[in-house]
Parts: structure tokens; C-alpha cells; sequence
């Protein structure tokens, strides 16, 4: 004796077969991991910032900066250069869409740079937390990758509207954003 199997659940069972991945060699990952150790030009700053790209989520960027005046509010974002040596080295702000504006993160990255991060508060000990998850940027390749590129710390706060850089003054700390892993290896 059988069963007969009601329509219902076989389209179900259908649509679980063809929701599963097809392909049986493993998928590289790619980069998902990387830091970017931060080290101020004339200032006692140092930080390490770590970037984590979580498959679907978004690329997590945390970590603490140290060394800051007690509950000073300073920039922060990601420029295109690749390169600390002086302050004019990162270049402009991470802009993969060539946007042409500096604008809030909470807009896409057609209408701002990719790079323009929140604001970051000192605590009472000089230290700032960096926490923030965003789909603007990644770390596989891709022209939104931001492995090779900068990570710089201004002296002033960001104002997401003063073009082009948020009137966040000057540039006083910088590190690159290296790949910190590659599980395909
Ligand atoms: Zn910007």
C-alpha cells in the first residue's frame, strides 16, 4: 500500500530542492576578514580597526582608537588612497560610484561616498569606539572592496553636508586596510 503524496507538499518539496545550492565544489569565500592598524602623523593616536564581511549582512567595522581628547567627536572615514606616508597620501573619500557627494551614511552609496562613516565619540579615557555595520563597502573583489585602500581619522566632526569632506578638518591619524585572512587558502 501507498500513499499518495498531496500536490501541496511536493510543490514545497520542489521549491526546497531548487532553493538549495546547485553547485558541489566548494565556494570561495574570498577575503573575509581584514584590519587596518592606525597610527596618528603628529599625535600619540593608535588604533586597530578590524572589517569583517558577513555573507549578506554587510561588512561589520569595529575596533577602539586611542590616545583622543575625552569626549571629543571626530571623522572618520574610508579614503581611496592606499598609502599613510604623509596626510595627502589617502586622497579623497571612498567613492566606488563616483557619486561626486559627500553626504550621511545612511544614504545609499549612489548619492554619497561608499567611504563616509558615522561620526565617533572619545569616551573619558581617550578612547572611541568604532562599531557600525554597512552594505556600502566589502572586502571580495570587487570595486567596492576596500582592501588596499585607507581608513583616516579627522580632528573635527563630520557634518555629512559641507562638500567635499564634512568640514572634518584636519587629517591626524591613517591606516591601510589589509586583507587579514583568505579561507579559500
Ligand atoms: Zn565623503
Amino acid at each position: 500500500m501507498y500513499r499518495i503524496i498531496p500536490p501541496f507538499f511536493t510543490a514545497l518539496f520542489s521549491a526546497f530542492l531548487f532553493s538549495c545550492p546547485q553547485r558541489t565544489d566548494p565556494i570561495d569565500p574570498g577575503v573575509l576578514m581584514a584590519t587596518a592598524q592606525l597610527q596618528g602623523w603628529d599625535l600619540e593616536i593608535d588604533g586597530t580597526i578590524s572589517f569583517s564581511e558577513i555573507i549578506m549582512h554587510g561588512t561589520h567595522i569595529f575596533g577602539d582608537i586611542r590616545g583622543l581628547e575625552p569626549n571629543r567627536i571626530y571623522a572618520i572615514h574610508i579614503h581611496e588612497g592606499s598609502s599613510c606616508e604623509d596626510s595627502d597620501a589617502p586622497g579623497g573619500h571612498f567613492d566606488p560610484a563616483r557619486s561626486g557627494v559627500h553626504g550621511h551614511p545612511g544614504l545609499s552609496p549612489a548619492h554619497r561616498h561608499a567611504g563616509d562613516l558615522p561620526n565617533i565619540q572619545a569616551g573619558s579615557a581617550g578612547i572611541a569606539q568604532v562599531d557600525y555595520i554597512t552594505n556600502s563597502i566589502g572586502l571580495r573583489e570587487s570595486p567596492f572592496s576596500v582592501i588596499g585602500k585607507t581608513i583616516v581619522l579627522h580632528a573635527d566632526a563630520d557634518d555629512f553636508t559641507t562638500q567635499p569632506y564634512g568640514g572634518a578638518g584636519e587629517r591626524i591619524a591613517c591606516g591601510v586596510i589589509t586583507a587579514a585572512n583568505n579561507p579559500s587558502n
